[in-house]
């Protein structure tokens, strides 16, 4: 019997940690036997079957490293049925029994669709956004808190020196986990999620009055990507409260940077799970977190699943940034 051939790709947007993933698939598939093969930028590199053989060593120094060593991209080709079908006969041809898909939602839907044209895939959660509904943590996510704190710590300090008031932009379009941490680590006024509607005078105004009248002179406040336009906030609040206030938005440096250890281990975790899976014949998974203990969910399941909002984070965050 031929050796088994799996496939490791990631794709959509790229985060911290997806290189461990990818060392972990190519070693624990090594370690089973199989053949392994790293497809580059994605569902792309299955449409134009650019591909490269990887063996124990093509995944040295890695580990320490931000972004994905096999590149990532968004391919609108493959997001159709004619895409798709070309993957799918693309993958046969090359002898691919198996794909382990690291990326987001997004992604895992392109999973679902290749498995239903016939090649067994599995998905891994890795986006900084944590915006999966399956699973309580996402690969990447640790580090892009971890630097968001670091970069509104130095606005902090000037911000500080001034008597300003800074409104920072961090990631996260749909989900504001990113932005409930981060506004928690640097204390910030206020902290704006895509979860929980504000209403300008009460959350921002007011607290920011009522911290002026205890002696602060100072003001951070934290808003989600998808709640943005920080632009104008910064206006409004300059013209209301007469503070000298600056917008920020720290963009895509958010998702660089050498990975924290626990976006080390999380994708050396997973990345050897989702391996495991298509060893035993598994396939149209994805790899979760639950309960801090990682575990495997059906992809169509998992997609419907609801996000769940940390709101009792949210309102000590009230009670303690004040
Ligand atoms: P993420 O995986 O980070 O959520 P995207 O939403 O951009 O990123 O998706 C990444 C890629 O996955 C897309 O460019 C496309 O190739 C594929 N994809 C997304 N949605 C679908 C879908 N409904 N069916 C098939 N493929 C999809």
């Amino acid at each position: 019997m031929s050796k088994k051939t799996i496939a490791v790709l990631t794709s959509g947007g790229d985060a911290p940690g997806m290189n461990a993933a990818i060392r972990a698939v190519v070693r624990t598939g090594i370690s089973f036997g199989m053949r392994v093969l790293g497809v580059h930028r994605g569902y792309n590199g299955l449409l134009n079957k650019d591909v490269q053989e990887m063996d124990l060593r093509s995944v040295s120094d890695i580990i320490h490293h931000g972004g994905t060593m096999l590149f990532t991209a968004r391919s609108p080709e493959f997001n159709t049925p004619e895409g798709v079908k070309k993957a799918a006969d693309h993958c046969r041809e090359l002898g691919i029994d198996g794909v382990v898909v690291i990326g987001g939602d997004g992604s895992f839907r392109g999973a679902r669709d290749l498995t239903g044209a016939g090649i067994p895939c599995i998905g891994v959660p890795g986006t900084i956004d944590n915006d999966i509904a399956s699973s309580e943590y996402t690969i990447g996510f640790d580090t892009a808190m971890n630097t968001a704190v670091e970069m509104v710590d130095r606005l902090r300090d000037t911000t500080e020196s001034h008597d300003r008031c800074s409104v920072v932009e961090v990631m996260g379009r749909r989900c504001g986990d990113l932005a409930l941490q981060t506004g928690i680590a640097v204390g910030a006024t206020s902290i704006l999620v895509p979860e929980v509607p504000f209403d300008f005078q009460r959350d921002i105004i007011e607290r920011m009055r009522f911290t002026q009248k205890t002696g602060k002179k100072h003001f951070i406040i934290v808003v989600a990507e998808g709640v943005g336009g920080v632009a104008d906030l910064a206006k409004e609040i300059e013209k209301q409260t007469g503070i000298e206030t600056r917008a920020t938005v720290l963009g895509h440096v958010q998702r660089g940077g050498s990975p924290s250890l626990r976006d080390r281990v999380a994708g050396s975790a997973m990345g050897y799970y989702a391996t495991k899976l298509l060893k035993d014949g598994k396939s149209n998974r994805v790899v979760v977190m639950q309960g801090g203990k990682i575990t495997d969910f059906d992809i169509t399941e998992a997609l419907n699943m609801k996000r769940t909002f940390d709101k009792d984070l949210y309102d000590i965050a009230h009670v303690v940034s004040i």
